[in-house]
C-alpha cells in the first residue's frame, strides 16, 4: 500500500518509512502544492498539510507540524517556530530572537517542549492524529554541533546537554517526532485491520 508525505525534508521521509515497512506501507513524497499553514495548532496544520496531500493525490497522506513552546512566553513560538525571526531568517537567528526574549529569565523558569503533531488523511475522509513531546529548556547559549533548528539551545535534563550534543540515535528515541512516529504505528495498524488489509 502507498502512502504520500507532504514533506520537503527527506530526513522525515526516511524516519517515516523506517517506521511504516513493517506494516508493508511504502512513503513516498510527490510534487505537491505548498499549503499555508493558517492553523493555530500544530495538529490543524499537520490536517491541513495531510488533507491537502490526499486531496491532489487520492492516496492517503501524511504530515507532521512541529516547533518550540516557551513557558515564560506563553507558548511562544509554537506553531510560529520557523518563522519566528520572519520569513527568510537563518536558524541562528531564530535562536538569538528567543534568548533575546529570554534574557533575564532565570534557570528555573525557562521550561519548553517541543511538540510535533502528525496526521494521517485517507481518501475515505478517516483522519488519524497523534502528538509527541520533549520536555526541557532555553539554555542561555548554543551548544552541540548537530540536529537543526533550535537543537542547539533546547537543554533536557535527564541527559545534561542539548538535543544538538546527542547522538541522532538518541534523540530520535526521546524526541517529539520519534515519539508520535512511534504513536501512529500501532493505530495505522489496527485502522488496516478493520478494512481488512
Ligand atoms: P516544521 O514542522 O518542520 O516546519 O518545523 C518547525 C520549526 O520548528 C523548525 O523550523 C524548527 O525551527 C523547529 N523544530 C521542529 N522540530 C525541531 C527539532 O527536532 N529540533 C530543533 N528545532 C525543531
Amino acid at each position: 500500500m502507498k502512502y504520500v508525505m507532504a514533506t520537503h525534508n527527506p530526513n522525515k521521509l526516511l524516519e517515516l518509512q523506517r517506521i511504516l515497512e513493517p506494516l508493508h506501507i511504502e512513503v513516498t513524497t510527490a510534487d505537491l502544492q505548498d499549503v499555508e499553514e493558517t492553523g493555530e495548532t500544530f495538529a490543524e496544520n499537520a490536517f491541513l498539510k495531510a488533507k491537502a496531500a490526499c486531496d491532489q493525490t487520492g492516496l492517503p497522506a501524511v504530515a507532521d507540524d512541529s516547533g518550540l513552546e516557551v513557558d515564560a512566553l506563553h507558548g511562544a513560538p509554537g506553531v510560529y517556530s520557523a518563522r519566528y525571526a520572519g520569513p527568510d531568517a537563518t536558524d541562528a537567528q531564530r535562536m538569538e530572537k528567543l534568548l533575546g526574549e529570554l534574557e533575564g529569565i532565570p534557570a528555573g523558569q525557562r521550561t519548553a517542549r517541543f511538540v510535533s503533531a502528525i496526521c494521517v488523511v485517507y481518501p475515505d475522509g478517516k483522519r488519524i492524529d497523534v502528538e509527541g513531546t520533549c520536555e526541557g529548556s532555553v539554555a542561555f547559549a548554543p551548544r552541540g554541533t548537530d540536529g537543526f533548528g533550535y537543537d542547539p539551545i533546547f537543554y533536557v535534563p535527564e541527559y545534561g546537554c542539548t538535543t544538538a550534543s546527542m547522538s541522532s540515535e538518541t534523540k530520535n528515541a526521546i524526541s517529539h517526532r520519534g515519539k508520535a512516529l512511534q504513536l501512529i504505528k500501532p493505530v495505522i495498524g489496527a485502522y488496516l485491520e478493520t478494512k481488512g488489509i
